[in-house]
């Protein structure tokens, strides 16, 4: 048989705080909601019947009788058969409501709205530049009326005579230890404990109703898809006063028709005719900015390679410094070729000593790595 101070892991001098302390810690790790062991937690559980009644526990401490009929572990002679009931109606019954530190619905004057999430949709251009956009939203805001309070003539809330100002109410759970009384909130104040005796007629006493609101909301450049930006206290206002959640503005960033973004940087493919490829030469090429610009071809430009324009890519998260934009070349074979130009090439393979017909293991590579990336 364990030690039952041990199982706790107080000493013999413990105090009944020290216990109640430990207990709550052991059967917050051993409670089967939380992923513990069953056998742990109807362990720890004993231990604490037992050291938490003085009686019991100066028994044990003098015969080391823990109580148990024929020690633990044969069968259920804690009557455990029924289930645990849930982690926290059990330490709430031991230890009073709200002691498990979930929420209970108790009196919490200071309660605040929901948080509210909008989307919206931005284009990549929007994204270089930053943009500042109206979002409409329909959310319940103070009334103006009552000024929040809720009451019509302006009075403040009075304590609720149907809870008697707790915020909640008893209610019996079955439970492994048997019937036990937890709290849940009241339904006649919504757990605020406070009540208005004259309410508002605009808003029924809430303190707040639904308006439908356009906002102006400033993007910063460079946002990824799937950011949030914060607005504080935009949200759902408290009940009765309480203050405001926050809007958060979310970001989705529309697929762009030439560029791709990788972070910083937007990559795009050009085509480049054979002979540009093989002579050098300029391309045109549109920018992000909506700005052409004048990229060189190297004389020798495989299919692949890849030109670079440095800046011009996308701004780092709230703006700075741009990435680069990577032009990854397709070289275009002529087809359709005229007698001319048939024979204009005809007479470069002679020229270049490359016959039309070829053969040979040198005519495989490994494939360029530009190719496959
Ligand atoms: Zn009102
Ligand atoms: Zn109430």
């Amino acid at each position: 048989m364990s030690d039952l101070y041990e199982l706790l892991g107080v000493s013999q001098d413990a105090s009944d705080d020290d216990i109640k302390r430990a207990y709550r810690r052991q059967a917050r790790a051993h409670h089967p909601d939380t992923g513990g062991d069953a056998e742990e937690f109807k362990a720890v559980t004993h231990a604490f019947q037992v050291l938490s009644d003085p009686q019991k526990r100066a028994r044990y401490d003098r015969f080391g009788d823990d109580g148990t009929p024929q020690g633990r572990g044969s069968g259920d002679p804690f009557g455990f058969g029924g289930g645990f009931g849930g982690i926290n109606d059990v330490i709430d019954a031991f230890f009073g409501a709200g002691f498990s530190g979930r929420s209970t619905g108790g009196p919490r004057r200071a309660q605040p709205g929901r948080d509210v999430l909008v989307t919206v949709e931005l284009t990549l251009e929007d994204v270089v530049e930053g943009v500042e956009r109206e979002i409409e939203v329909d959310v319940a805001r103070r009334c103006d009326d009552c000024g929040g309070v809720g009451s019509a003539d302006g009075s403040a809330p009075e304590r609720c005579s149907e809870c008697g100002g707790a915020g909640q109410v008893q209610r019996v759970v079955r439970t492994a230890f048997g019937q036990l009384a937890t709290a849940e909130p009241c339904a006649s104040c919504r757990g605020a404990g406070r009540a208005v005796s004259d309410p508002c007629p605009r808003c029924a006493g809430e303190g707040r109703r639904q308006v439908h609101r356009t906002l102006s909301v400033p993007i910063p450049p460079g946002l990824e898809d799937g950011d949030r930006i914060p607005v504080r206290g935009e949200g759902e206002a408290g009940r009765q006063g309480a203050p405001e959640g926050d809007l958060y503005v979310q970001v989705r960033v529309a697929p762009h028709e030439v560029f791709d973004r990788d972070g910083r940087d937007l990559v795009a493919e050009v085509t480049v005719p054979v002979t540009q490829a093989a002579l050098g030469g300029t391309v045109r090429v549109p920018t992000v900015d909506g700005e052409d610009v004048e990229v060189p071809v190297p004389a020798g430009t495989q299919p692949g390679d890849v030109l670079t324009v440095r800046r011009g890519g996308v701004p780092v998260r709230g703006g700075g410094r741009r990435g680069d934009l990577h032009l990854v070349t397709r070289v275009e074979v002529p087809t359709g070729l005229d007698a001319e130009q048939r024979e204009l090439l005809g007479r470069l393979a002679e020229v270049r000593g490359e016959p039309l017909a070829s053969s040979g293991r040198g005519l495989f590579t490994r494939l360029r790595s530009a190719f496959t990336r």
